[in-house]
């Protein structure tokens, strides 16, 4: 099983290494957030009729949408699990010279489209080139990894709060106006008929949903909220907040500029374990029916999780040591002895699952909160 577990974890981590493709759970882990969530909702008649309504929704506002009406697939059915990856579907949209944005597959990997395939109508489409286009450009939000601009709605899904804080705080350097806290709260905002802040442009609540699920998953992997900063001389860690700035020489990049050998550190803790599929186990259901209650008001509840999920990326980090920064930017990892990797392996299994329960059952929160039960 765990042999079973690394053998995958090394075949998926040559997809993530592919810069286009880093962020977020794999869309595995977006699928079974969003499963469980469609459980959780089932007994709240209210949540579950709103849900479907919106997502089943086919009237976008856009003019250049409407136009494509009569490419509206006949029958629609989307739930919760098939909304979760949409927000890594839309990186497939590409800029264009002369501010034109087009949905463009990816020859070298077909299988990108697998989870989008819910979205291949051209209507469908259309939607996720207006989103990328209202949310390329905003002032203080980049994007760049490469050297070149790949869009402000990239950074919406995670934030770099170094691990050496003990809660999210927007005083904190890693977090922003546009990070997946702010993410969060603007898809709650569009929910509950309010405007979100500034730099999103989100067009309706079909979209605010299909952001949320992805969001709300994305903000209980650690390794999108906790960050490691390293020297890149000596891979010592350094405290981006004790300087007052971050250095970009120190940024690991939620863990894409880690290696261990071929295996990048963040597409390890993206990868769920191969045994969970794309469902809501019981064993899965079972952990989100335990996670408790929030008793303070919705607008907060981003913040408090993501103090959570520091927490448990403090423990990610806990043990690791790191080498100079090689010629290929990345620092390499030490776990200190096979066994030790072995077991960090296996620890990280679990961890995976607990996170992943507690994203549906805080999906589910938000949305038996919004629309609760009549
Ligand atoms: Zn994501």
């Amino acid at each position: 099983m765990m042999r079973m577990t690394l053998i995958l974890s090394l075949l998926c981590s040559v997809v993530y290494l592919h810069p286009a493709r880093v962020m977020a759970w794999g869309y595995q882990g977006h699928e079974v957030v969003g499963a469980i969530a469609d459980e959780l909702i089932k007994d709240n008649a209210n949540a579950s009729k709103q849900v479907h309504e919106i997502l089943n929704s086919p009237l976008p506002s856009a003019d250049e949408i409407k136009d494509q009406q009569d490419l509206l697939p006949s029958k629609s059915d989307l739930k919760l699990q098939q909304a979760g990856p949409w927000a890594d579907c839309v990186k497939a949209v590409t800029h264009h010279d002369g501010d034109r944005f087009k949905y463009e597959l990816d020859p070298n990997h077909p299988e990108y489209e697998t989870p989008c395939i819910p979205f291949n109508s051209a209507l469908e489409r259309a939607r996720m080139e207006d989103y990328v286009k209202h949310n390329w450009s905003a002032p203080d939000c980049t994007y760049q990894p490469l050297g070149f601009e790949q869009g402000c709605h990239n950074n919406y899904h995670f934030a770099d709060v170094a691990i050496q804080r003990d809660s999210y705080d927007r005083s904190d350097l890693g977090t922003s106006s546009h990070d997946v806290v702010s993410a969060i709260n603007a898809a709650i905002a569009v929910l509950t008929d309010q405007t979100p802040a500034p730099p999103f442009k989100i067009r309706d609540k079909k979209e605010a949903l299909l952001l949320l699920t992805h969001f709300v998953g994305d903000l209980h992997q650690p390794l999108h909220v906790g960050a490691v900063y390293l020297d890149a001389q000596s891979g010592a860690r350094v405290d981006p907040d004790a300087a007052h700035a971050i250095d970009p020489t120190t940024e690991t990049a939620g863990g894409n500029s880690i290696k261990d050998e071929n295996v990048v550190l963040h597409g390890e803790w993206d990868d769920i374990p191969f045994d969970l599929g794309l469902k809501a186990t019981a064993e899965l259901m079972t952990s989100a029916r335990a996670v408790p209650a929030d008793t303070t008001p919705m607008d907060g509840w981003a913040a408090l999780w993501a103090t959570d999920t520091l927490k448990v990326a403090q423990d990610a980090f806990n043990g690791l040591s790191f080498g100079p920064k090689g010629t290929d930017h990345k620092w390499p990892v030490s776990y200190g002895s096979p066994e030790k990797h072995m077991a960090y392996l296996h620890h990280m299994d679990e961890v995976k699952r607990q996170q992943l329960a507690k994203a549906g059952a805080h999906l589910a929160e938000i949305l038996n909160t919004i629309w609760p039960k009549n």
